[in-house]
């Protein structure tokens, strides 16, 4: 990539200051959503950190991803609601995975409500707390 002359280093300094309010912003959002059962004062909280975030993420010409696009508009009404506290991604990411593997597992099992059964089985028992503390 050729330098841009135009870009000095006080540019990339503030550049980098706006970064960093940025990820300060996105960490706060999600310390307030990570709240479990919360009060009404939090789930405040939690809508005036995501505006803010929105605000600076807009300002900084960030792109809309999908992902952006659900905590701009969607997470504080859920998580009003529901709580997403105790929806943790990387659960979620593990689902997925795990998802994979159980296709390709019962693939040969036809029939969706035993498969969906065997299943259900086999993350309850691959979540089981000992079961995960054998696998560390
Ligand atoms: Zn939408």
């Amino acid at each position: 990539m050729e330098k841009d002359e135009e870009c000095t280093d006080r540019t990339i300094h503030n550049k980098m200051d706006e970064f960093h309010q940025t990820l300060g912003l996105l960490d706060a959002a999600f310390s307030y959503l990570s709240i479990l059962q919360p009060t009404e004062d939090e789930k405040r909280m939690a809508r005036e950190a995501v505006d803010a975030l929105s605000k600076n993420w807009r300002k900084m010409g960030l792109g809309i991803s999908l992902k952006a696009h659900g905590m701009e508009v969607h997470t504080c009404d859920f998580h009003d609601k529901w709580g997403i506290g105790d929806k943790e991604e990387s659960f979620i990411e593990q689902g997925h995975q795990m998802g994979i593997k159980e296709n390709r597992w019962y693939h040969g099992l036809k029939d969706f409500k035993k498969k969906t059964e065997s299943a259900l089985k086999v993350r309850s028992i691959a979540t089981h707390p000992p079961v995960m503390q054998e696998r560390r």
